[in-house]
């Protein structure tokens, strides 16, 4: 039986110290021991402030790396960042001026070691520091995703795949979500952290993972050893089935679930926003691939607000956006829907649109149920 702690949390470091502290000795406390290496891994995606509330605190990270060195052991923060350099999203971030001072090393992501993932994806390329460390710290932020509804602990471990590989597995998912979910949980069971924490102070509701979410106040911190049960006790938490998340759909169906404990007192959020809804996909096998180009939600530019700054076709994995004299252009035939484009977008001005199919659909499903 798994557990999950909860506690009330503010980012008042005087008040948050302890209680970060608490949870991560009653959950990895023994295992980290003098001399570890330590891998913490935040979500530091993109350059963002702490208020926009798309990466984890600052003081959430200073909190783990203080916990580490009081332990004797070694720690190091690292990420890979979709776009930018990580050194800026440091300072952006604010994560630089909290970590001054203390021993630790921060660093993106860079060296590799394939590792064995299994059926059907093989050999991938997973960053050398996560394989090789003692103990990983998992740090994820608690926000919508357009893709995979809510992107958690397990999802985290995605950043574990360097720079421009993570598009190159977007594109060979295509426009299958569940393919992309199946990917993601098999690279954490490859990664498998130790401790999964989870910023739940400031979340991220609506039009997330980027700039068009929305912040809404929580004040809460998770913690298990357990990424799924932590992943599935903040579904509880926001009031929806955690079954309508891809990868704690595929982790149920490879029976890697655990019943789980809360210790402490889950809040119960009401109205907790979720982007658009997902392309609809029923039916025999050989209408999926038409269902998904016509039900899930196509990104979207306001052109007012796009200042052709290149990040978005720079990464977008299927080289789907072209740029135009004001605003951007999609070819929807070779878009796959990864969103990736909206997360990264720094001025906000891309969101996703429900189609006239999904709409259509939509509406005929919920007459006749
Ligand atoms: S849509 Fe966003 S990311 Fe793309 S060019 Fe415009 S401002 Fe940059
Ligand atoms: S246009 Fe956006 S959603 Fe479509 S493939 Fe490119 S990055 Fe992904």
């Amino acid at each position: 039986m798994a557990n999950v702690l909860v506690r009330k949390a503010s980012y008042n470091y005087e008040q948050l110290k302890p209680v970060f502290f608490e949870i991560i000795e009653m959950l990895a406390g023994e295992k980290i021991k003098p001399g570890n290496r330590v891998l913490i891994k935040p979500n530091m995606l993109s350059a963002a402030a702490p208020q926009d509330a798309i990466l984890t605190h600052p003081l959430i990270i200073k909190a783990a790396v203080e916990y580490v060195l009081e332990k004797g052991a070694r720690p190091q923060v690292s990420d890979s960042p979709a776009i930018g350099s990580f050194e800026n999203i440091l300072k952006v971030n604010g994560t630089r001026d909290a970590l001054a001072g203390l021993d630790v090393i921060c660093s993106p992501f860079k060296n590799t070691v394939s590792v064995d993932i299994g059926k059907p994806y093989g050999h991938i390329d997973i960053a050398k520091d996560a394989i090789d460390a003692d103990v990983i710290i998992n740090l994820p932020k608690l926000k919508t995703h357009c893709q995979m509804l809510l992107t958690l602990g397990v999802k985290n471990m995605f950043g574990c795949i360097v720079g421009f590989k993570k598009s190159q597995w977007h594109m060979r998912a295509g426009t299958d979500t569940m393919a992309f979910a199946r990917l993601l949980v098999a690279i954490h069971q490859a990664v498998r952290p130790t401790v999964s924490i989870l910023d739940g102070i400031l979340a991220l509701e609506g039009e997330g993972p980027g700039k068009r979410g929305k912040p809404r106040s929580i004040g809460v911190i998770m913690g298990s050893g357990d990424t799924f049960a932590l992943d599935m006790a903040v579904c509880k938490m926001v009031g929806i089935d955690y079954e309508s998340m891809p990868v704690l759909k595929v982790a149920k169906e490879n029976n890697i679930l655990s019943a789980y404990v809360i210790d402490g007192k889950l809040p119960a959020i009401s109205n907790f926003h979720l982007p658009v809804p997902e392309g609809l996909i029923f039916g025999p096998r050989f209408l999926h691939n038409f269902l998904r180009r016509h039900t899930m939600p196509l990104p979207v530019c306001e052109d007012n607000l796009c200042r052709l700054c290149s990040q978005c076709w720079t990464m977008c994995p299927a080289q789907a956006i072209t740029e135009r004299k004001a605003g951007i252009k999609f070819d929807y035939e070779k878009c796959i829907r990864c969103y990736c484009c909206i997360e990264i977008c720094p001025y906000g001005a891309l969101h996703s649109r429900e189609t006239i199919g999904g709409k259509i659909v939509r509406n005929l499903i919920d007459k006749f149920s």
